[in-house]
């Protein structure tokens, strides 16, 4: 589950982790007065309106402005709201926005320069264990660093069972070339940040940048989070920040119909029981010269309200050219299935496109019957190769 910077700094803040202070506003008036409030309790008088939406380099597509007065929030804060801000990150057609951060500006001129950082906590899936992945170029996109300067990325590699060692966030600290406060105050966000990190149950935090402050404070000015799905039933305060609205819409759908589905680009439609059989379908498909339109999962259970159901998200997808239903019949019975099949094409008319099944396991010989016989328009097959081979036959 991904969230919004707002609600990913929120997260960061509980565990001590300092970051530029900030309230959300869904109007210009909310912007001004959440403005005020900063301003009442930080001393600020610029402000930085932030577009809130799951999608980084908002700063690039004009999501991220500074505003030096009331009547400049008001004004930014009533642009950025409702705009469909595209990034390098969204597609051509950009993310609605719903509404602003509105923060205090917290690159004031000062004693020393302001710097920024980039901070990450993430599991490296080779060793099986969480990194804080480091560099000290803060602000620019890391997929670039560690293009043309990798030699600039810094990871450090933690033990679950110890945790964050203080030896290791003094070298974080070291590595970015800082003394003094901020060294100390570096230290003590990288523990914080990490600590939040497992705490969270979080599968990315992304701080980019981390801001020394002219004063020699060090903070998160922007915010990656996502939280692993998985871990949402011990973190039930959590799922009110669940944002559906950026969410890709067939997904939701899918979900609350306890499908599991994954929108993809390609042309033909998958619906597999089991993910193992539904990624080695997706390979064939491939194989085959086609490509995988969505990898959907329909479970153990595939009778007709489900099947009807998975139909029903598969075909939402105009890409969609042919369908490959690919069942194992272990738990459930073959010839349960394509009664299944059949009374979902019923219920459903027509079907504009060609509907090939693939019933493999137990009743299997009564299943293909079952279709073959049953006058409707959709093929069967026994192999998984010969399945594969009708899809790419129906492509052309
Ligand atoms: P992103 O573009 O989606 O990654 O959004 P960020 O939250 O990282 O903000 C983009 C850029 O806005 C940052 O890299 C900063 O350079 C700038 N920025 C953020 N906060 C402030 C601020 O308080 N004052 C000023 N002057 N610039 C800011
Ligand atoms: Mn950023």
């Amino acid at each position: 589950m991904n969230l919004h910077e707002y609600q990913g700094k929120d997260i960061l803040s509980s565990f001590g982790v300092r970051i530029q202070r900030g309230y959300v506003a869904k109007n210009a008036n909310e912007a001004v007065a959440a403005a005020k409030q900063l301003t009442a309790e930080t001393g600020t008088g610029w402000h930085v309106i932030k577009a809130q939406v799951h999608a980084g380099g908002r700063g690039k597509g004009g999501g991220v402005k500074l505003a030096k007065n009331l009547k400049e929030v008001e004004e930014i804060a009533g642009q950025i709201i409702g705009m469909q801000l595209v990034t390098p990150q969204t597609s051509a057609e950009g993310k609605k926005v719903h509404q602003v951060l509105v923060a205090e500006d917290v690159y004031y001129p000062g004693a020393s320069e302001t710097k920024e950082f980039y901070v990450s906590v993430l599991l490296n899936r080779g060793t099986g264990r969480n990194m804080i992945m480091y560099s000290t170029e803060g602000g620019m996109d890391i997929e670039t660093v560690a293009e043309e300067t990798p030699h600039l990325i810094f990871t450090e590699e933690i033990n679950p069972a110890t945790g964050i060692l203080p030896f290791q966030a003094r070298r974080v600290a070291f590595n970015l070339g800082l003394e003094g406060t901020a060294f100390k105050e570096m230290t003590k966000f990288v523990t914080n940040l990490y600590t939040a990190y497992v705490k969270s149950d979080a599968s990315l935090f992304e701080i980019n940048p981390v801001l020394k402050t002219s004063d020699d404070k060090i903070m998160a000015v922007d915010a990656k989070v996502t939280i692993d799905d998985n871990s949402l039933f011990r973190h039930k305060d959590y799922l009110d920040l669940r944002d559906l609205r950026e969410e890709s819409a067939i997904e939701v759908e899918a979900g609350a119909l306890g499908l599991n589905y994954v929108d993809l680009e390609g042309n033909v439609g998958c619906m597999v029981n089991g993910a193992g059989l539904a990624m080695a379908t997706m390979d064939l498909i491939k194989q085959a010269g086609g490509e995988p339109a969505n990898f959907l999962d329909v479970g153990g259970t595939a009778d007709a309200a489900r099947v009807e159901a998975a139909f029903r998200i598969i075909l939402k997808d105009p890409a969609v050219k042919a369908i490959l239903i690919n069942i194992f019949g272990g738990i459930v019975r073959c010839d349960r299935v394509a009664q299944g099949v059949i009374d979902a094409y019923k219920n459903m008319g027509t079907i504009e496109v060609p509907i090939i099944v693939r019933l493999q396991g137990t009743n299997a010989d009564i299943a293909k019957k079952l279709i073959d016989d049953s006058g409707l328009d959709v093929m069967s097959a026994t192999e998984f190769q010969e399945a594969a081979d009708k899809v790419q036959a129906v492509l052309g």
